[in-house]
Order: structure tokens, then sequence, then C-alpha cells
């Protein structure tokens, strides 16, 4: 097996430079073959780049050793000028050189088996590299350098005193003694409980955050629901990443306003508005209203407001708003003679012609930093991570039966075990082949 790899770092494309990485154990020997300059450490060299007497391009060349590179392996990586013939070119002469083209992710893969990164943060780096907004980005941060990977290992720190403490006892076991005391054991348990069970808390907002907090729109047919959805995408537009490998599951409408996102949810649902029924379809609006943290009902302005008050009492009946935010939006102000009035607080808009949009927009600005207001520090963003944390609460709760039931040491100890297992899935101690091909195919080649 080759383990020398390669690859173009830069997105595919035209660009001023590309970058073109190379890891592993022959990386120097394999650039040296085509520079006149041999890379050297802590020093960009500018030279000629030749693929046996052809002159490619001019490059600078930069080396770093193991383990102090992103792989932790050598790394030479050939600034290049950014011609797709020149970049395709000079990969290929490495190739053909000894080295191997590396598979999506596998940089950081490597990064992970050599310990330069546990798994939760090889996970931030495709985050980060995902991140099109201030809020994904603060996330994938803490979780790749802050208070997130901190927060496990502190949890994983508890676990393995815990352990030490039962096992202790276990080496004595002749001895028929109870070196650790049960209540205090327990408390220790139930600390960790509330720790994990924090963090699982967190996973709505965190996910809110990274994904965009959910937001449904929701009125008659005909209403302007989806006028409104074209306003809001028109005038705050998410930027979205399109590199290969970076692409979410779905392709979801999702609007930034001052750095938070927001993401439409059940956007299929508001392109068939020439549905012939002329109620709400209440049953469809419960449950995109069930999933959201905000609700922007629309009104048609121009038809009688019972109409509104009728369709809110009836979600209202059913408690569908409670702990979400629900603005009323009147939609159509431009074919009336004056502003509505109506008993509510509501926003008057007209979403063809682009009134009345900044306050609505202001408004969900706010709701969303009110929200944020109450969100933890640290935050749970990972759907894999909020399962394997749901596994360690079980376990805990049979530390915690076992305890109280004065289960034999250890039997506990299984239990507790079993807990560090599920946590060691989350940064990496534990992992399978499988769970690390799902996790780097999310990955880039290049990455
Ligand atoms: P939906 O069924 O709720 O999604 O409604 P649409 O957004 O498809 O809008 C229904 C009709 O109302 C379309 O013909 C829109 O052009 C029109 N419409 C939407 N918003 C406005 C508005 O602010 N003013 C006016 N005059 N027409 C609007």
């Amino acid at each position: 097996m080759n383990n020398t790899i390669a690859a173009i770092s830069t997105p595919h494309g035209i660009g001023g430079i590309a970058v073109v990485r190379l890891s592993g154990p022959d990386a120097r020997t394999i650039a040296s073959r085509h520079v006149s300059l041999p890379p050297q450490a802590g020093t960009a060299r500018f030279t000629p780049f030749r693929i046996g007497d052809t002159l490619l391009d001019e490059v600078v060349v930069t080396l770093f050793l193991a383990p102090h590179s992103y792989t932790g392996q050598d790394t030479v990586e050939i600034s290049c000028h950014g011609s797709l013939y020149i970049q395709q070119t000079l990969l290929q002469s490495l190739i053909d050189s000894g080295a191997r083209l590396a598979e999506p992710g596998e940089f950081t893969r490597q990064a992970f088996l050599s310990g330069r990164l546990n798994l939760s943060q090889a996970e931030a780096v495709a985050d980060l590299i995902d991140s099109t907004n201030a809020a994904s980005h603060r996330l994938a941060v803490s979780q790749l350098r802050g208070g997130y990977a901190k927060e496990l290992e502190q949890l994983r720190q508890q676990l393995i005193d815990l352990t030490a403490l039962l096992e202790l006892e276990l080496d004595f076991s002749d001895e028929d003694v109870e070196f650790a005391d049960r209540s205090q054991l327990l408390s220790l348990v139930s600390q960790t409980s509330t720790r994990v069970n924090a963090l699982r808390e967190s996973f709505h907002m965190g996910n809110a955050l990274k994904r965009g907090i959910p937001v449904a729109i929701i009125g008659r047919p005909n209403a302007g629901k989806s006028s409104l959805l074209n306003a809001l995408l028109r005038d705050n537009r998410a930027i979205v990443s399109d590199i290969p490998g970076t692409t979410r599951d779905t392709i979801e409408e999702t609007f930034v306003i001052n750095g938070t996102p927001f993401r439409i949810i059940d956007t299929a649902g508001l392109r068939h508005s020439d549905d012939p029924i002329e109620t709400l379809g209440i049953k469809r609006t419960i449950e995109t209203v069930v999933q959201a943290d905000i609700i922007l009902y629309v009104h048609d302005a121009t038809q009688p407001f019972v109409q509104a008050l009728d369709d809110l009492q009836e979600l209202q009946d059913i408690r569908s708003f409670d702990g979400k935010h629900l603005f009323i939006v009147h939609n159509k102000i431009d074919l009336l003679q004056e502003n509505p009035t109506a008993p509510y607080r509501t926003f008057p808009i007209s979403a063809k012609k682009g009134l009345g949009l900044d306050a609505l927009t202001e408004a969900l600005d706010k709701a969303a930093r009110t929200d944020l207001a109450h969100a933890p520090d640290v935050m749970l963003t990972n759907v894999r991570h909020y399962e394997a944390l749901g596994h360690v609460d079980q376990a805990l709760l049979h530390v915690a039966k076992g305890l109280t039931t004065g289960l034999p040491a250890d039997l506990v100890v299984i239990d507790l075990r079993d807990a560090l297992h599920h946590l060691g899935t989350i940064t990496g101690q534990v992992t399978t082949d499988e769970v690390l091909g799902t996790i780097f195919s999310r990955f880039c080649i290049g990455k």
C-alpha cells in the first residue's frame, strides 16, 4: 500500500493560484524529483517545477516535517499557478513519481490517525469548511478548539475516575472491603448524568444554529406565502457552498440575518399554492408548526381578518404555539387604501412590492437573539454525538441503579465501561472503519 497521498486542495476551477498537497513518508523525495531547490522546513522556496526536462511552472514549495503538520506526517504543499492544466499535470506527475491520489477527507483522516485531532474535531473541520454564516462558524470553532472539546474531555475524565474508584475495590475484592463510599459515587454519577443531559438538551439550539433556525410560513392558499419566502430570500440570501463533497443532505431554503441562519421548513408545501382546498389544511400545517421555532402566519389583507383569527384560534387550541414565536403578517397592503387594523401586533407588508420587510426582518433577528440569550456556551450540533450521548445516559442510569441496589462492583464497572465506550465513539477512542468511512466521505478530496 502506497502511503504517500496527493491531491489538489484548492477548489476545482481556475484561480490565481492552486495548492497541491502531498503527505506521507515519501513526500519530500517525490517533490524533490520535480523541483530544483529541495523542500526545506520553515522556508517557502520559489523554484521551477519540472517534469523530466520540461518546465511546467514556477512554484512555491513549503515543507512541514512530521509531526508538525496538519496530517502529522511529512507534508509538502506546492503552490502553483491556478490553471486547470497546470494543476492536473502537476498532480499527475506526483502520482507518476510514486504518490497515490488521496481519497475524500484522507488528509484529515490521517490527522485523526496520527492523533493530531480527535474524531469530533475532525468532524468540526468539515463543519468549518461548510460554515456559511457567523453562527455555524462559531459552533464549528468551538467544536474544533473550544468549550465543546473540553467538556467531552472532562466528562471522560469523570467516568475514568469513577471506574478507577470501583476497580480499586475489585483489586482487593478478596478482602471484602468497600473503598468507595456508595453515596459519594452515586452523587458523582448524578453529576455526570446532569452534564450529559445538559449537552443533549443543547442539541435543539445547536442544530438550529448550524442548519438554520426553523421557520414555518403558514396561511391560506394565495395569501402570499411563496411570495414572502422569495422576498426574504432575495434580501437575505445565504451563501451556499457548492464544493463537491460539502453539500448537505437536502437543499433547503436558508437566509441569513445578522449572521444568524434561518431555515424555511416545508418549502415543498409552499410551492403548491394552487391547492383547491380553501382551508388552512390544518393537519399539514400542524406538522410544519411543530418543527418550527418561529411561525409566520401570512394573511391576505384584502380578505376579512376573521379568517386569520379562526385559523390561529384553531392552532392555539391544540397548543401549537407553545414556546414558539408567532408573527402575524398582513400581506398585499399595496392593494389597500389604508393600513389594516387587528387586535394583535401584526406586520403589514407587501411581499410583491417589497414593503414592510425591514420591520419583519428586524423582528426575526430579535426573536433569534432572545432565544440565543438563553443558549448555553457549549452546544451539541452533531446528530451522531447526540445519539452516542443518549447511550452514555442509558449506561449511567444502569450504573446508578446498580449502586443503589448494591450490585457488586465488577458488574457496576461493566456499565461504566459501556458509558466510556459510547463517549469514546464521539472523540474516536472507539471507532470502526464503517464509522470513519461515513464521516470522512463527507469531506471533499484534498481536505
Ligand atoms: P401562496 O399560495 O400563499 O404561496 O401565495 P403566492 O405567494 O403564490 O401568491 C398568490 C398570489 O398573490 C400571486 O398571484 C401573487 O403574485 C399575489 N401576491 C403575493 N403577494 C402579493 C402582494 O404583496 N401584493 C399583491 N398585489 N399581490 C401579491
